[in-house]
């Protein structure tokens, strides 16, 4: 079953001097279940191309819950993180914009399932780059998103934390998770199934591993 599809899609960024393409005539397609990743230099359109049939990158935060609460989950390579609550809280957010109940317990339940629940109460400025990412994970997974898109979430950490999160995801696809990775190295995209390379907003190669 077909989880994620794109047609056709061409996106210009219109600066006023000149028109930038982000993508270039793009057909996607990704499968329930894949783990895919997108790879490709600084500037290629990975971050357009992934985010733009709901362009996240310009929405607030009140928007991207509701997009989040349409069962899909957002990771960051800056982790997007609210400074000023706790990673419990910043995890029970979903929750709280689509009024659920148990936030608390189902909060606690996600920080448990990334290994990272002993930092329930710690802001994010009191947590290294990879248990922040974690608790980003954890946001993303609150709502039971059948889809996680993930943009260079390994791109702020040192090699051996990256492998760690590559794992958590590894652990996620498993449990039936559909996941999309975009990254500009290789050594992450091994991690997947499946590698998309993206150059000037077009698909250049599909490599299947
Ligand atoms: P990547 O994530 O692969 O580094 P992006 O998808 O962010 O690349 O950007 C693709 C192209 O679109 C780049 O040339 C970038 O400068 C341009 N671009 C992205 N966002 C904007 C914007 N808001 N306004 C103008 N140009 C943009
Ligand atoms: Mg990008």
């Amino acid at each position: 079953m077909t989880m994620i599809e794109l047609t056709n899609l061409t996106k210009f960024y219109d600066t006023g001097e000149l028109k930038v393409t982000g993508l270039d005539d793009i057909s996607f397609k990704c499968d329930e279940g894949e783990m895919v990743s997108i790879m490709g230099h600084s500037g290629s359109g990975k971050s357009t191309y992934h985010l733009d049939g709901v362009d996240v990158a310009s929405l607030n935060d009140d928007q991207l819950a509701k997009i989040r609460n349409a069962k899909l989950g957002f990771v960051f390579q800056s982790y997007n993180l609210l400074p000023k609550i706790s990673a419990l809280q910043n995890v029970a957010l979903p929750l709280i914009y689509s009024g659920e109940n148990h936030r608390q317990q189902r909060s606690m339940a996600a920080l448990e399932s990334v290994g990272i629940a002993v930092r329930a109460k710690h802001l994010p400025t009191e947590m290294s780059g990879g248990e922040k990412q974690r608790v980003a994970i954890a946001r993303a997974l609150i709502n039971n998103p059948k889809v996680i898109l993930a943009d260079e979430p390994t791109g702020n950490l040192d090699t051996a934390t990256s492998r760690s999160i590559m794992s958590l995801f590894t652990e996620l696809h498993k449990k039936g998770i559909t996941i999309v990775i975009v990254t500009h190295e290789e050594d992450i995209a091994s991690y997947t199934q499946r590698t998309i390379y993206v150059r000037d907003g077009k698909i250049i190669e599909e490599k299947k591993r």
